[in-house]
């Protein structure tokens, strides 16, 4: 896709920083607005999970094309009373959210606020790297918008869908057909090898692979070669691309990545990293992305900054200096 093609790149200068708008939402860069999200899900009416791997509709976003005419009413009402602000930004058209995301642990002496009152949107179609210093609170953010962890008051939306309230079984399903997973550690099982550890999640769900799409993945991701090996036969970036088709193969809304690139060398970790871009650029890919690595962030749309449980700064089109300068920041 030549740079011309891309109209939600901005012309202006290389890196942004976002502040919260009144209502305390960090918003997103809006690079592509999905049209068939919808209030029901696909599940629900017999199909498929939807496609997230058709090119997003690149049109640049306008207020008045993008967002739908009205919110689902309960949606819409339940917002009034929490957040303001969503009225005008519908999170129909984002694949996660957080509203007044708070979570707590323990209580009394041990009570710790691992996130306070997080308010932040993630369009489809885009990839956002999560930093800050250790304790800042991002594993917690990305268990609690995966649906690993509940939280203890706001409201938390996955795939169109509110999590706060879901039951645990439900949460489950929607957590196994909507969410791919690249761990730091690959979390492969030992004794299975590529192509079942790839096809797992899909067996699991009692699904079969889309042909098209498992040939694009292990073409892409240069495998097809190490298919019949099992984890112990594989360097360590075969390991994580198998995971990474893993991740994919089930067309998730989104990819939740926890350090993938912690465990690898800086060739394997730059290889993965374009990976995950061209998933997002070319088809439409939803990724966020816990890292400590500012040049692992730069390859992503935004990065979001935690601290105490906070989010302290946004910056668009990051470049590793960028993050490095923020964190330091953050850290000095
Ligand atoms: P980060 O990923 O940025 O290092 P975490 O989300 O892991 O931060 O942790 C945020 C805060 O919540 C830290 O103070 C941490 O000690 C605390 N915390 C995380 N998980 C638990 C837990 N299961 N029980 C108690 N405290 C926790």
């Amino acid at each position: 896709m030549s740079d011309q093609n891309r109209p939600y790149e901005s012309k202006e200068p290389w890196r942004h920083h976002t502040t919260p708008d009144e209502s305390g939402f960090f918003q997103p860069p809006r690079r592509a607005v999905p049209s068939e999200w919808t209030d029901s899900s696909p599940q629900e009416q017999g199909q498929p999970p939807s496609q997230p791997w058709g090119r997003p509709d690149h049109k640049p976003a306008r207020a008045a094309e993008a967002v739908p005419a009205a919110l689902p009413s309960s949606t819409a009402s339940a917002s009034r009373s929490v957040a303001p602000g969503l009225l005008n930004t519908p999170v129909e058209t984002d694949a996660a959210a957080g509203i007044d995301l708070t979570k707590v642990y323990g209580d009394g002496e041990t009570r710790v606020t691992a996130l306070d009152s997080v308010n932040v949107r993630f369009t489809r179609g885009t990839f956002t790297a999560i930093m800050g210093p250790s304790g800042s609170g991002k594993s917690t953010l990305m268990h609690c918008l995966a649906g690993l962890d509940r939280i203890t008051s706001g409201r938390v939306f996955l795939a169109g869908q509110e999590l706060s309230n879901l039951p645990d079984a439900k949460l489950t399903t929607l957590r196994r057909d909507n969410v791919g997973f690249i761990f730091q550690s690959f979390n492969l099982l030992p004794m299975l090898t590529a192509e079942e550890n790839i096809l797992l999640p899909l067996d699991l769900a009692g699904r079969k692979p889309d042909a098209a799409l498992w040939d694009q993945l292990i073409t892409g991701l240069g495998i097809a070669d190490r298919l019949k090996h099992r984890p112990s036969e594989l360097s360590g970036g075969q390991q994580q691309r198998v995971a990474c088709a893993r991740a994919m193969i089930t067309k998730p809304h989104v990819v939740f990545a926890d350090e993938p690139t912690g465990a690898l060398d800086s060739k394997s970790g730059a290889n993965l990293l374009s990976y995950l871009r061209h998933c997002v650029d070319d088809l439409g890919q939803t990724i966020i992305m816990v890292t400590h690595d500012a040049k692992a962030a730069s390859y992503a749309d935004r990065v979001l900054m935690l601290l105490d449980g906070r989010i302290v700064d946004d910056i668009t089109s990051p470049t590793a200096e960028a993050v490095n300068e923020a964190m330091a920041g953050l850290e000095g």
